[in-house]
């Protein structure tokens, strides 16, 4: 198993969510999901929550992201904005077919 820093969360344009913090995520370590690259940690609440931001990235469930390495996030930092009305990792960038099917 390998050790690394985890990647911080550059910006988030998710305003509504308890760990935004004028667009900064301020959660300890977001999980970001798959096969779409939803923000798992998104939470709608009257209080504000978190850590002192940058928030990072805690875990990625989204192989199909050329970023992805055992299931980690291995980018020097990702965005996070709305994409089809729901909070999303705008740094996905989807691997070829060929790269799918070596993993
Ligand atoms: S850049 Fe790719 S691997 Fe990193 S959090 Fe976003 S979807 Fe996951």
């Amino acid at each position: 198993m390998k050790t690394k820093i985890m990647p911080h969360v550059l910006s988030c344009s998710v305003r509504e969510c308890a760990y935004n913090d004028q667009e900064k995520c301020c959660a300890g370590a977001i999980t970001v999901n798959g096969p779409e690259p939803l923000c798992g940690t998104y939470f709608k609440s009257r209080h504000k929550g978190g850590m002192e931001s940058p928030g990072a990235v805690g875990a990625c469930k989204n192989e199909r992201c050329i970023y992805n390495e055992s299931l980690e996030c291995a980018s020097h930092g990702i965005q996070v904005t709305f994409r089809s009305g729901r909070p999303a990792c705008k740094t996905f960038s989807e691997k070829s077919e060929q790269e799918v099917w070596d993993v």
